[in-house]
């Protein structure tokens, strides 16, 4: 008997952008599956921070300590050798490393499969930065989700502030810029936007008209 085929949502777009919160939501409103793949990356880098890897590590270094990771994504989770790092990774130390180690070779290659497996068990929302472009070329319907680079630092400041981390906004628009600079200028799978993805910008729209626009399309199809 053939494999059945699961659809696939996939989102793209750059930090701030609202992608994690809306995919989540939409994802619900689907009765999707959701990936979030920023946490598979946040959850690589702080391993390899931890194993005393940096931005100057070679390919063959990575793929040594990556050899002994057991990293798992559960309902939401994300866990490193049976250690739950959800809350972890959610700092802009953990954010950094994750784009700079997701720029290598071996940490993309590590993550590929893992992340293709998913659309393999139930339909899926998958966020991320390659989504459209590599890890899900084929999906159902492929959006990108973008913002003004002052929106969504004013929204990383917020989400920032909220949780009771001490940052300026100057310091938050910078990581922002920073982020974009590496995300999107990197060699490998570098964030763009795919020629058949519907793109919404969300500066000035309500995380409910963007999840309305985004079941608009999916209802379509
Ligand atoms: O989305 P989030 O801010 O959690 O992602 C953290 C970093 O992980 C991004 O800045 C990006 O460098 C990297 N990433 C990636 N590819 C993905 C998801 C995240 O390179 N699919």
């Amino acid at each position: 008997m053939a494999d059945k085929i699961y659809k696939v949502v996939a989102i793209d777009g750059p930090s701030g952008s609202g992608k994690s919160t809306i995919s989540r939501l939409l994802a619900k409103a689907l009765g999707f599956q959701f990936l979030d793949t920023g946490s598979l990356y946040r959850a690589v880098g702080l391993y390899l921070l931890e194993c005393g890897l940096n931005e100057l590590s070679t390919d063959e270094e990575i793929n040594l300590a990556l050899q002994d990771l057991d990293l798992k994504y559960q309902e939401d989770k994300v866990y490193v050798k049976g250690v739950d790092y959800s809350q972890l990774i959610r700092t802009p130390q953990a954010g950094h490393y994750a784009s700079v180690f997701s720029a290598k070779r071996a940490v993309r290659d590590y993550l590929l499969d893992l992340q293709k497996d998913f659309s393999k068990k139930m339909d899926l929302v998958a966020e991320g930065r390659d989504m459209t472009t590599v890890v899900f070329p084929s999906a159902w319907i492929k959006f990108y989700l973008d913002a003004s680079q002052q929106k969504r630092a004013e929204r990383r400041y917020l989400q920032l502030i909220e949780i009771g981390k001490k940052v300026s906004f100057d310091e938050a628009f910078k990581d922002i810029v920073q982020r974009d600079d590496r995300d999107m200028n990197r060699a490998i799978a570098p964030l763009k936007i795919a020629k058949d993805a519907i793109y919404i910008d969300t500066s000035f729209l309500s995380v409910q008209d963007v999840i309305n626009k985004m079941l608009y399309y999916c209802n379509k199809n």
